[in-house]
């Protein structure tokens, strides 16, 4: 069976993705003791995939059934990644990518993983069903979550005009005045990605100058629809059953205003998805999932990882592909040492 999540993730740019099979409807316990698993597919993930397929070592990868292909799949133009002159839309991305990994046989499923048991020469991996699979190689490349801002009203008005995914959710905006959170590339991607629908954006930043790429300023300064809103910070985020303004607070002055708005875009950044590792992996003090020097070696043995998870600097998807790929030639290394 084959599942459509164009009109999902496709981000409005009607692409279709073919999903491979359907969840099994009881749990399966697969006694191979497979030599790779991947866990997340992201560009890491599925560089991994790639590598590994190549290898000839059956690589399964455990995608997801939320949110397959990572952030890249709420993302519009992809400007930065080698080998496209014009562009490609992030979604087109990653099925592209995914086509690339399936060509060379990697196993891709849509399933989540809700544990692993890492210790030993063979590794377990839990699926939410129940499901096990064993492996001698465990790839972690599960990335990073949207942060939250952590104030009055962010949690309840969530998918009531409180949202971290422009290209998601933007469509709902028509005419509307939003507010974007944040001064990095994602704040900026999203107040362009989002004067195509509203009809103003207010960019809120704490500090007076703004962490995003030169050529991101630019366009957001020359934008006739974006404001930028200076020393700011959200103190709540008020309405009853949807947004309707947000109250703000001068970093500088102390000062409070209110700002009226029908929706508020959350682009602070990400934290490293590491909940799988908690307790088992040592971790760094940026919280990423801690490996030696320049290798994707972790803790234990026979674990690697891979992309936004190990990563608190570049975060970049060409940097998670190429940490995928020195992650799936460190699992073949230490296969050839078994
Ligand atoms: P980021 O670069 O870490 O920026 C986060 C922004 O949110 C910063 O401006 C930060 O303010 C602000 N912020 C953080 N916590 C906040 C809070 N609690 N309240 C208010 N503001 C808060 O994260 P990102 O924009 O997601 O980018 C992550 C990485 O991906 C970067 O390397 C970026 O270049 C890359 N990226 C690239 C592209 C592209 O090339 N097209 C697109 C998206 C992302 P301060 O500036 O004061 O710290």
């Amino acid at each position: 069976m084959t599942t459509n999540l164009g009109g999902v993730f496709g981000g409005g740019t009607g692409i279709n993705l073919n999903l491979g099979d359907a969840p099994a409807a009881e749990a399966t316990h697969d006694e191979t003791v497979h030599d790779v698993i991947i866990v997340g597919s992201g560009p890491a993930g599925y560089t991994a995939a790639i590598y590994t397929a190549r290898a000839n070592l059956k690589p399964i990868l455990f995608a997801s059934s939320i949110s397959p292909g990572g952030d890249l799949m709420t993302t519009t133009e992809v400007e930065n990644f080698p080998g496209f002159v014009e562009g490609i839309q992030g979604p087109e991305l990653m099925t592209t990518i995914d086509a690339q990994a399936e060509r060379f046989g990697a196993d891709v499923r849509y399933e989540d993983v809700e544990a692993l048991e890492l210790d030993g020469e063979v590794k377990k991996v839990i699926l939410a069903d129940g499901s096990t699979y064993l492996a001698k190689t465990v790839i972690i490349s599960t990335g990073s979550e949207y942060r939250k801002l952590g104030v009055d009203g962010e949690q309840r008005l969530s998918g009531h005009g409180v949202s971290w995914c422009a290209t998601c959710d933007g469509f709902f905006f028509k005419e509307k005045a939003l507010a974007v959170v944040g001064g990095g590339d994602s704040a900026l991607e999203e107040a362009l990605y989002l004067t195509n629908h509203a009809s103003k954006v207010y960019l809120v930043h704490r500090r007076d100058s703004l962490r995003g790429s030169d050529i991101m300023q630019q366009r957001v300064f020359e934008h006739e629809k974006i404001e930028v809103v200076w020393d700011s910070t959200v103190k709540t985020i008020n309405g009853g059953d949807k947004v309707t303004s947000v109250t703000l607070t001068n970093t500088k002055t102390g000062e409070e205003s209110e700002l009226a708005v029908e929706g508020v875009f959350v682009a602070i950044g990400s934290d490293p998805r590491t909940s799988l590792v908690q307790g088992k992996l040592d971790l760094t003090a940026d919280g990423t999932i801690a490996v030696d020097g320049r290798t994707s070696k972790t803790s234990i043995p026979g674990v690697f990882a891979a992309g936004d998870v190990i990563d608190p600097t570049y975060r970049q998807a060409i940097t998670a592909a190429g940490s995928g790929c020195v992650a799936a030639l460190d699992a073949q290394h230490y296969l050839e040492t078994l």
